[in-house]
């Protein structure tokens, strides 16, 4: 169930949006349009304030219906002097829904478009984070979902502006006390600028307790007064945010140049976020071509990871799958570069148990019910589903509705199009030498490819020799596994593709049913797959990886196989092989290395389709000490493992 909204009529198009639960209005009397204009963004001393600056960091607390989120992106859009990139970080306890959010808009016309663009990325609201990227990744939500002080303190950044919203004082208490406002103050810096509709008691002795100087100023009508202040305590603020500090280049630094080395999914998502952010960067590859690794799989199926427990990598892969959604939503063409069908996953060897409470409605009222946000994610197999892939109706199954299939090299040729980002094939990297300010990258006969401030390396498995020949050796030697993989494909035999089914299908190897082929015969082909033979870093084809693929799918889909045994049969399939990287972990290595300016983003394993495009903002986010995309307790589970540490997680088969 969503969160239940009452409209009363107000004579306004929407009505006015009340709250059962909290028995208060969610905007002022006068449609809340003033008071957001008002109170927050002047009172924070914006648009001017952020004028010219690189990046601009408001939090909030109390999400609501969105209406701040609205006039601050609004602003930003009409303002020349915008910052490059605005932040716009909320908590919010109980998600309404994105029905509800487009409702609460219809009363201010020419906030419509603005959320008609939030509403269609208002989905699986489930307790965390969740990033949502607007204007090309220039206006960046995050919406933490949960109570405010756990929500907040998941962050590390610091903020510059401060609004604190929500149901008054009196009717939800806990938002406005001295736990919550001391969580907010952790993300401020002095000077961090604090506007705020209430002027309770209670709230401005918190406020001055936590270091805010605040003072009354005329309120918009009809309330007399409103606050606004600055975050400027009589002490030292402790440096809770060593990130900002600790972070290489600086957090206020502007962007400078970066190499990044190896152009697959990885590198190729680093480059553009980078790019982003203002920074020149050059990709070197080995490669002729760009994807020439593993990235250069004729397709990839874009499926979340999903348990029981909802394990960290299980969130991490939801928080991926978002940024992944965003990112090929806006750079590739669907249908033709990749489609988020959904995803069927047949669970042949064991059945995947969700999470008893995307299930279950509560029994206590405090409980958050979580079973629509959860849906929107993944559900159990309908037998329509099973049926049509001619599977039994009880099969063990879910229906992944947020996955689909992606062709890996279109979107890193998308990702290197970016402004900013230059590609330069046959260019195997050899050497790293650190000269004064800068890393020098030199090629096996002691040429220099290329020169810059910082260096990322997202060379798949070749991460680790680069490491090391960067001076990574003995303890800091990188925990990089490498497997090889074979997948099978074939163009479909005439009657083939209206015999598959419409989605792909994993959960003992994979199939994806039809992509069309990139040469622009107007063909379609299957992919299968694939092998999975650890500690080989060679690319190799092999006839027995072909039967073990066609075995596999014999057991996942053994309709569709017996339709495809013709062509595996008669010597009709292709192969492509290519070598994954891994972690003890299973989870991506990203993160500082021990060099200066040496960052690595690497270890994808099966999923760089499903962690690339988070890994390549979160790399961004971690230099800039921006707000991060996820909560800071997984961002922690993908620091760079090394040889013989302990994995910080149990290890876990892809
Ligand atoms: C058979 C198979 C099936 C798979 N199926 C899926 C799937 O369905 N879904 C999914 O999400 N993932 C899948 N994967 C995994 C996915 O392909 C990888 O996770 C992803 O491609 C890794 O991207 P990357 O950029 O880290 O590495 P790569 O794509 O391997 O890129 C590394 C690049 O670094 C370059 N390089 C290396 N050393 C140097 C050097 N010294 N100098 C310069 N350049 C260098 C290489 O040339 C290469 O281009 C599959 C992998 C295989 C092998």
């Amino acid at each position: 169930m969503r969160e239940p909204i009452e409209w009363l009529d107000d004579g306004t198009l929407g009505g006015s949006p009340h709250s059962p639960r909290f028995g208060d209005r969610y905007r002022g009397e006068f449609g809340g349009l003033d008071q957001s204009r008002d109170v927050f963004l002047k009172g924070c001393g914006l648009p001017a304030a952020w004028g010219n600056a690189p990046r601009w960091c408001i939090l909030e607390t109390g999400f609501g219906l969105g209406l701040n989120f609205f006039v601050a992106w609004q602003a930003w859009k009409a303002d020349p002097l915008r910052p490059r990139l605005l932040h716009f970080v909320s908590t919010e306890a109980f998600p309404a829904s994105a029905e509800d959010v487009l409702r609460g808009a219809l009363s201010h016309p020419e906030l419509l478009p603005l959320a008609e663009q939030l509403q269609s990325q208002l989905w699986g609201l489930l307790p965390g984070f969740h990033r949502l990227a607007f204007e090309g990744g220039q206006v960046l939500l995050t919406l933490c979902i949960g109570d405010a002080k756990a929500m907040l303190r998941e962050h590390r950044f610091q903020a510059d502006s401060v609004y604190l919203d929500g149901f008054s004082p009196q009717l939800n208490p806990g938002i406005w006390d001295i736990h919550t406002l001391k969580a907010v103050a952790r993300c401020c810096r002095r000077g961090t600028r604090v506007a705020t509709w209430t002027v309770a008691r209670s709230v401005r002795d918190a406020l001055a307790q936590c270091g805010f100087v605040m003072m009354k100023t005329p309120g918009t009508p009809p309330k007399r007064d409103k606050l606004q202040g600055s975050f400027d305590p009589t002490w030292e603020p402790k440096k809770a945010h060593a990130r900002a500090a600790s972070s290489p280049l600086g957090a206020a630094r502007p962007a400078a140049s970066c190499v990044v080395i190896g152009s697959g999914l990885a590198g190729a998502a680093v480059a553009a976020s980078l790019a982003r952010r203002g920074w020149q960067v050059v990709v070197l590859d080995a490669g002729a071509t760009p994807a020439a690794g593993a990235s250069g799989l004729p397709a990839g199926a874009l499926v979340p990871h999903v348990s029981s427990d909802d394990s960290l990598l299980s969130r991490l892969s939801r928080g991926g799958i978002r940024a992944m959604l965003q990112q090929a939503g806006t750079l590739l063409q669907a249908g033709r570069d990749w489609n988020p069908t959904g995803v069927l996953e047949h669970c042949v060897e064991h059945a995947r148990k969700l999470p008893a409470a995307w299930l279950q409605k509560p029994t206590q009222e405090h409980e958050q019910d979580l079973t629509a946000a959860a849906s929107d994610w993944t559900r159990p197999a309908t037998t329509e589903q099973l049926a049509h892939c001619g599977l039994p109706p009880d099969a063990p199954a879910l229906w992944h509705v947020r996955a689909g299939w992606i062709k890996p090299a279109s979107l890193v040729q998308a990702w290197l199009a970016t402004p900013g980002v230059e590609w330069r094939g046959d260019a195997a990297v050899e050497q790293l030498v650190r000269q004064e300010e800068w890393w020098q990258l030199l090629d096996a006969a002691g040429r220099e490819l290329a020169r810059a401030e910082l260096v990322v390396l997202a060379a798949g498995y070749g991460s680790q020799a680069l490491a090391e020949a960067a001076g990574l050796i003995g303890s800091r030697e990188l925990a990089l596994q490498a497997i090889r993989g074979q997948a099978s494909w074939a163009t479909h035999a005439p009657g083939t593709v209206a015999a598959l089914p419409d989605f792909p299908v994993n959960g003992h190897g994979s199939l994806i049913p039809a992509m069309p082929l990139s040469d622009g015969s107007g063909a379609f082909a299957w992919v299968s797959g694939s092998s999975y033979e650890r500690d080989n870093p060679r690319i190799e084809i092999r006839a027995a990886d072909e039967q073990e693929n066609f075995r596999k799918l014999k057991r996942l889909l053994p309709a569709a196989a017996g339709h495809l045994a013709a062509q595996f049969e008669g010597g009709k399939v292709n192969a492509w092989a290519g070598v994954r990287c891994a972690t003890p972990s299973r989870l991506p290595s990203l993160g500082p290395l021990d060099q200066p300016n040496l960052w690595v983003c690497s270890g994808m394993g099966s999923r760089g389709l499903t962690f690339a495009a988070l890994c390549g903002e979160l790399l961004a986010a971690e230099l800039h000490a921006e707000p991060l995309p996820i909560e800071q307790r997984l961002a922690d589970a993908l620091r760079p493992q090394y040889v013989g540490s302990r994995s910080p997680l149990k290890i876990q088969e892809i």
